[in-house]
């Protein structure tokens, strides 16, 4: 059991079943993107130990950004503006792979895939380390998933609560008896 601020948290999945995870992920990326010099995206803060993983096991050229997602409210519009910082490269005609940490209800890939076709990729694939199938509600066609995790909080590996447990190499979950003064 750890402690994170006010939270205890439980172990939910070991660092070897995160490692098969990954193998799985990069196989399919391996099969699919050879050759194709594919630009990697990779979706910060969450994303950096995936990416680093996922990175190694890539056997052919391909390229990496580390970005941010902005969101904001539009002056002129009522609409909110999202922006891609750190994205310096050049999209358009490329075979782009999102890769982020963990896939929820879908609004961050959303959100993402709609910039990066504006931006004219030709080809767009996302990976993810978890995903949340009983939250995921969009459209998007999530190419490669490393772990499909229950509707439940989770930390480590690159996933935070209000900052910490980035650093653990294996992933806590929420005790259940902490949900109900659990706020995000
Ligand atoms: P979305 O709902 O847009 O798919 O996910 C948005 C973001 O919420 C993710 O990129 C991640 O930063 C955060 N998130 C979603 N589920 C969890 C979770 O279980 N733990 C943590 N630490 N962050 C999460």
């Amino acid at each position: 059991m750890i402690k994170l601020h006010d939270l205890e948290f439980v172990p939910f999945i070991s660092e070897d079943e995160i490692a098969v995870a990954i193998d799985k992920v990069a196989i399919g990326l391996n099969e699919d993107l050879k050759d194709q010099n594919p630009l990697f995206i990779a979706v910060l803060n969450g994303a950096f130990m995936f990416a680093s993983e996922v990175l190694k096991r890539f056997n052919s050229n391909c390229e990496i950004s580390f970005v941010k997602l902005a969101s904001y409210d539009g002056t002129k519009t009522t609409h909110q503006v999202n922006e891609l910082i750190g994205l310096n490269e050049d999209v358009s005609g490329r075979t782009v792979v999102i890769l982020e940490d963990i896939v929820d209800t879908g609004n961050t890939v959303e959100v993402l895939t709609t910039l990066l076709k504006d931006k004219g990729c030709a080809t767009l694939k996302i990976a993810t380390l978890f995903f949340k199938p009983e939250a995921y509600h969009k459209e998007n066609t999530i190419d490669y998933i490393g772990i499909e995790i229950p509707n439940k909080f989770i930390v480590g590996y690159g996933l935070d609560y209000n900052g910490l447990g980035r650093n653990l190499t294996e992933v806590y979950q929420l005790k259940s008896r902490n949900m109900t003064n659990l706020v995000l």
